[in-house]
């Protein structure tokens, strides 16, 4: 899919444009399997996937390697770039690598400081910040990508405040960012007021909700921890009363998910992006339901 067929599907307002994100596997065992897990996936009517970068460059392979094997299955392909560790000149061989690859879009990211370290500590030939990186994309390949942006519901963890935190958001989208996907959120009030203070700092682009089905009380508390989202006390109190039976709280995921896809079409976002965590399960389920 070209950049424009991938920006169109997301500013239609016909039908909800719908992404997955897939990580890069460890090994050829995990790379296997998430190919049939697209395989599974690509009948179901997603509109691209978006495969992760590891910390530090660690996946850069991995990434080019399987996204190139998702292009060649005829999946639209976002390749997630960070900052971390590199210098401008590797970042645009980077991004000449995703052209070869075939990708349609490139989701810029500055990318979580690597393990051990508090701070995140730019390169010194390299970018402190997303919006640089978004910069370049534009420069090595001009109108070549679709290109995205993070965003965050409950603000990036590290921000001040809201309002420069969405400053700063605004500053990556004026700097040539075609949409902003965001973290994951399991109360759609957190993404509207986000929306509502995106507008109002100018943003005009797609914000494509970020949604995860989780599996358990368990998963969702790592994942969560990890990515500092909040779990709605009513979520926990569904997720307890499964007690320890670890499909009843999958099958509560999922039903929490499609209530969650289902308001925020509702109330006008422009698809949904799944974080599915390189699972078919809870997918197949979620927009079985959501057709039904
Ligand atoms: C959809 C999505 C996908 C992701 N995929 C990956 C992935 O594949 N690999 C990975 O390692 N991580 C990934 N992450 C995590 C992401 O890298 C981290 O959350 C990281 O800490 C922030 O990245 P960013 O691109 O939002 O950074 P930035 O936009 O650079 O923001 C980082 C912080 O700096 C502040 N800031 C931004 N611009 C400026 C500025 N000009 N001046 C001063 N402060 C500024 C922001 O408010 C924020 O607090 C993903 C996150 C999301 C939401």
């Amino acid at each position: 899919m070209s950049r424009s067929l991938l920006i169109d599907a997301l500013r239609s307002p016909v039908r909800p444009t719908v992404s997955v994100e897939f990580f890069p596997p460890k090994d050829a065992e995990g790379g296997a399997r998430m190919l049939k897990v697209a395989e599974t996936l690509k009948p179901l009517g997603i509109d691209f996937a978006s495969l992760t970068y590891g910390a530090g460059g660690t996946s850069r392979d991995t990434t080019i390697t399987y996204g190139a094997e998702l292009v060649k299955m005829g999946i639209p392909l976002i390749g997630h770039l960070t900052c971390v560790g590199h210098a401008r000149a590797e970042l645009a061989g980077i991004i000449e690598q995703y052209d070869r690859a075939g990708f349609s879009g490139i989701l810029a990211l500055r990318g979580d400081p690597p393990k051990g370290q508090k701070d995140f500590v730019a390169h010194p030939e390299g970018f402190a910040h997303a919006q640089g990186l978004v910069r370049l994309i534009a420069a090595e390949r001009p109108g070549r990508f679709a290109v995205g942006v993070a965003g965050f519901p409950e603000r990036h963890p590290d921000a001040v405040d809201d309002l420069s935190d969405i400053r700063f958001l605004a500053g990556k989208v004026a700097a040539g960012a075609d949409f902003v996907t965001t973290q994951l959120f399991l109360d759609n009030e957190d993404y509207f007021r986000f929306v509502d203070r995106a507008r109002a700092a100018g943003v005009t682009v797609p914000i494509l909700p970020g949604v995860m089905p989780v599996l358990s009380l368990k998963q969702a508390r790592n994942f969560c921890g990890f990515c500092k989202a909040r779990i709605p006390d009513a979520l926990v109190r569904e997720l307890e009363a499964c007690g320890p039976d670890e499909e009843a709280q999958r099958q509560v995921g999922v039903s929490w998910a499609v209530r969650q896809v289902r308001g925020l079409i509702a109330r006008g976002a422009p698809g949904y992006h799944v974080y599915i965590l390189n699972k078919a399960e809870s997918a197949v389920d979620l927009f079985a339901a959501l057709r039904g």
